[in-house]
């Protein structure tokens, strides 16, 4: 694989973009209006400076990468020559059923895609892409030149060979490649991390400990470096909420609804939305 284009230059394509530029390919950074790709350019440029202060990266380093990209929102000019299309557009079933169908009609044969979807699965847009076994998910995390995961999931009817040359490709960017054998809703990160988080919320609600007890009983006992109440507070007492409050109203569960409410009136009225606003559980 040498060329490679990114559609979708939001929070995580531009990080992709740029972190697959860093290392050497050229890059095609796709999306949708040249008022998007302009927002895409200075949300590029702006992961500079993290290049530098987190992996110690020079001047050259991070001007060259950013020369690699080019940037065109005509779709069929901007995946003419590419060997790989990573997908990093809205979680929205609609717009991606949309932009694979017009995709698999305009990318050269050989070209492999690959969606970033945190939650839904690859054989839901296998049919739309016309070539479902050159299609798999990539998934990396959010502050991608550090967080260097890349979960990499076929789906059933992925091509071995491509689900190998996608985990190549992962390692030839930085990243600690992940296989996923089998679909997995969630990959293998949230699938542990989500029940573990729950089963911590459930602990707070039932009043049978506090967040500070609760968190200190998991690090002591395994050694871990942070406890559930201090995860969430990383990832944000919104997407907490908003996790609790679908299952709540799925279910109909009074505990749930309790935790719902309590995520609501003592966090999130009070702005107290984890790190990013300096309260959460925690103070920082
Ligand atoms: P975002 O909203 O920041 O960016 C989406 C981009 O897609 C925008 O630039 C938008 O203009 C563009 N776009 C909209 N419609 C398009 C189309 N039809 N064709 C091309 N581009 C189009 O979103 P994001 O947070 O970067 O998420 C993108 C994908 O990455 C989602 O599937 C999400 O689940 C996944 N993801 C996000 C994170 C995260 O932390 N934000 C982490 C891992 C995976």
């Amino acid at each position: 694989m040498k060329k490679i284009t990114v559609a979708g230059s939001g929070v995580l394509g531009s990080q992709i973009a740029y972190q697959t530029a860093f290392h050497g390919y050229d890059v095609t950074v796709y999306d949708i209006n040249d008022a998007a790709l302009e927002a895409a350019k200075e949300r590029i440029q702006g992961l500079k400076p993290h290049y530098k202060a987190d992996l110690q990266a020079t001047d050259e380093q991070v001007n060259t990468a950013y020369e690699r990209i080019q940037f065109n929102s005509h779709l069929k000019e901007a995946v003419a020559d590419a060997d790989l299309v990573i997908e990093a557009i809205p979680e929205v079933v609609k717009i991606k059923t949309e932009f694979y169908t017009n995709l698999g009609q305009v990318a050269p044969a050989h070209t492999i895609f690959a969606t970033n979807s945190s939650t839904l699965l690859p054989s839901q847009f296998a049919e739309a892409t016309g070539r479902p076994e050159q299609f798999l998910a990539l998934h990396f995390a959010n502050t991608i030149w550090k967080n260097n995961t890349a979960e990499v999931m076929k789906h059933p009817h992925t091509d071995a060979n491509v689900f190998d040359e996608v985990i190549a490709f992962a390692k030839s960017i930085g990243m600690v490649a992940l296989p996923l054998h089998k679909e997995q809703p969630g990959y293998i990160l949230n699938s542990l991390l989500v029940p573990f988080l729950d089963a911590a919320e459930m602990l707070l609600v039932k009043e049978v400990s506090d967040p500070e007890t609760i968190d200190k009983t998991w690090m002591i006992g395994t050694g871990a470096p942070l406890g559930p109440f201090a995860i969430l507070d990383i990832v944000g007492i919104n997407t907490a909420y908003n996790i609790v409050q679908a299952k709540a109203e799925a279910t109909g569960d009074e505990t749930l609804l309790k935790l719902a409410n309590m995520l609501k009136t003592d966090y999130i009225d009070q702005g107290k939305l984890g790190r990013a606003t300096g309260q959460g559980f925690y103070t920082y």
